[in-house]
């Protein structure tokens, strides 16, 4: 017999050579018609594998990452089958899971895949899924593995296994369908009720573009057709919601290949908004004692060798600029956080001075490689919502409810309701990882998981996830289509007031060391306007959006009435603007909806004797005609349901 810990602690006794299948079935039947993979130790086994000494086990089931990773890895054996029986001739790559699906990479030789050919692959794929294949793993020498891919002339499996041990070379066979695999697999094709191939796209053979171009063959797959249905309509919606698209739509943003990738332009309506965000969240950290300072977009190369960033974004990154005639060497600024500490270092500080908050829309400037790169999401400059507050150990923990209460404040303004606090820690068994005082490090860990549990938030704790220079909180926020983001961090330094040689003076009359706090509510302006985009689907908040009504004269002859409420809504403090167009009404509300224009302000004959305004809502609703004071009554009404004061 031997001795199975399953992951609640419980142990198991079962027979030698019984699989993680039979592990389950012990436990219940429902569980053993569930489980496609497992984890024994630290390894990935299948459901099916004999256990054959004492261990722990993880059961996978298709609502598990990992089992959902086994489902994808398989589905990409059957697909690669698929294709060797369509495309013959054609030489299988490598074939892993990833975040949604798998794909595979093969040599095509002469042949070509487009969209057109999908779906015969998926039938044939299905097909095959359809006859309820075993996947058996065994293991073969690496003179055998060797034979074996050299009989079909593929250089790049034994490419892979002349890298590999012998004794740790094994095979998947199912059907007549062989691959070189570590394994992972669910335990028969049968339970793969759904694929899709999602694209095809170029890729070099292990990254590196000297290598041979492969054809890569995105996929995804189901247990049901259901699901499959479902992830489609999301990532249609997705589609709809991306933001590249919509922000050239709303025209928020462009790029320019003559100004360079990676460098978001802000058009006049981004522009607008996000100084409307900045505005907000500056009013906002004015009430909480923060004090705006400027920066430059460079720094001398000795601060960020100081401040140890060099380390981190110098050599591989952007080059220095230099001076010639006098020698200097300047870096584009990776981090605000130098030069906010040489500001707290201009004047001295006694503990009666501390916190100071220090804040600052700082823009810095990161090199991402090219093909990284990613519409707001990843850019090569971006406008952080920094801020580093300097105070005192015993500070910290206030400070930090303040910062909480400040990124809730931001989050519940914009609509984000859905979000998990992650508190990140040190791993207790790996001293050497991190720099500062032990004691200080659990004060500050304990600082921040009581702030979490005093402001109420739903949070978890991550062993092991801290920066090397002290613990943080971030925010996951999940968006409109349940993708996750990380948003608004909250960190603890205990490095850079070393390194930066920060003091103040104590009540001992003592020098003594800050404790440093970086925060940034939105992350960069870039991503956050990105995520918002994706979140609403362009549908901002009222305060935000940048124009909340569209005044629509029925003819020319309503045109001085139009710029009459027109008037009146900037007395009102109301964004709008008129489409004087000679064009229908009808046409003019089909354009105002596509461009997601809250309000549709119709004027005609009647609204100009009246006085009023027929006011449309986005999406159809009709609020009747009504006076202008009104409408202002009721934007303003609207507004203040998401926009509290902080
Ligand atoms: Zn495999
Ligand atoms: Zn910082």
């Amino acid at each position: 017999m031997i001795k199975i810990t399953l992951p609640d602690g419980a142990i198991k006794e079962v027979a030698e050579g019984s699989s993680p299948f039979d592990v389950a079935k012990s436990i219940s039947e429902g569980l053993a018609r569930n489980v496609i993979s497992a984890k024994f130790d630290d390894t990935t086994v299948e459901a099916t594998t004999p256990l054959t000494k004492d261990g722990s086990l993880t059961l996978y089931t298709w609502n598990n990452d990992e089992g959902k990773k086994a489902f994808w890895h398989s589905t990409s054996h059957v697909v690669a089958q698929a294709l060797e029986e369509l495309y013959p001739g054609i030489k299988l790559t490598i074939g892993p899971a990833i975040e949604n699906g798998f794909y595979y990479d093969v040599d095509l030789g002469d042949q070509v895949i487009s969209e057109k050919d999908f779906p015969a692959i998926e039938k044939k794929a299905l097909e095959i899924a359809r006859e309820k294949h075993d996947f058996k793993m065994r293991e073969v020498s690496k003179s055998e593995a060797l034979a074996y891919y050299k009989g079909q002339n593929n250089a790049y499996k034994v490419e892979l296994i002349e890298n590999l041990t012998d004794g740790e070379i094994t095979f998947c066979d199912h059907s007549t369908f062989t691959d070189l695999c570590r394994g992972g697999h669910i335990p028969n094709t049968g339970i793969i009720k759904a694929i899709k191939i999602l694209s095809v796209a170029g890729a070099y053979w292990r990254g590196d573009e000297k290598n041979k171009q492969l054809t890569r063959v995105y996929g995804i797959s189901f247990p049901k057709q259901k699901e499959l249905t479902a992830y489609l309509e999301l990532l249609e919606e997705a589609k709809k919601r991306d933001h590249r698209k919509l922000g050239k739509e709303l025209e928020l943003f462009t790029f320019s290949q003559k100004v360079g990738q990676g460098l978001p332009l802000w058009l006049p309506k981004g522009a607008a908004l996000r100084e409307r965000l900045e505005d907000f969240l500056k009013k906002a950290q004015k009430k909480a004692g923060y004090e705006m300072v400027v920066t430059p977009h460079i720094g001398q190369k000795e601060l960020y060798v100081t401040s140890g960033h060099y380390a981190k974004y110098g050599e591989d990154s952007f080059q220095p600029i230099n001076t010639p005639k006098e020698g200097e060497e300047f870096l584009l600024k990776p981090m605000n956080c130098p030069h906010h500490c040489e500001i707290y270092n201009s004047s001295p500080f006694s503990y009666k001075d501390l916190p100071k908050r220090f804040a600052e829309f700082g823009t810095v400037y990161r090199y991402e490689q090219s093909g990284e790169l990613h519409g707001l999401t990843r850019v090569r400059g971006f406008t952080q919502d920094d801020a580093h507050i300097f105070c005192t150990q015993e500070q910290l923990n206030d400070e930090f409810k303040n910062v909480i209460d400040l990124t809730l404040y931001v989050l519940g303004s914009l609509g984000f309701e859905n979000f998990t606090a992650q508190v990140s820690v040190r791993d207790l068994e790996k001293p050497e990882k991190y720099i500062g005082d032990a004691t200080n490090w659990e004060k500050a860990e304990q600082a921040i998981i009581d702030a979490a549990e005093e402001k109420g938030l739903n949070y978890v704790i991550e062993t092991g996830e801290a920066a090397f220079y002290g613990p943080k909180l971030d925010f996951m926020v999940k968006d409109a289509l349940g993708r996750n983001w990380q948003l608004g961090t909250i960190q603890v330094d205990y490095n850079l007031p070393e390194r930066f040689d920060l003091t103040y003076k104590g009540s001992d009359n003592e020098l003594h060391r800050p404790v440093m706090i970086h925060r940034a509510p939105f992350g960069s302006m870039e991503r956050f306007v990105a995520l918002l985009l994706e979140h609403t689907g362009g549908n901002f908040p009222l305060w935000l959006i940048p124009k909340q009504a569209i005044i629509l004269p029925v003819s020319e002859k309503h045109e001085k009435y139009a710029e009459k409420v027109l008037n009146s809504l900037e007395n009102h403090e109301i964004r709008a603007l008129i489409d004087s167009r000679n064009e229908t009404v009808g046409k003019k509300i089909r354009e105002a909806e596509l461009k997601k224009i809250p309000f549709m302000l119709i004027v005609g004959e009647n609204e100009e004797e009246a006085e009023t305004i027929s006011v449309r809502k986005h999406g159809g609703e009709d609020l009747g005609s009504i006076s202008i004071s009104k409408f202002s009554d009721l934007v303003s009404k609207e507004i203040n349901s998401t926009l509290k004061s902080f």
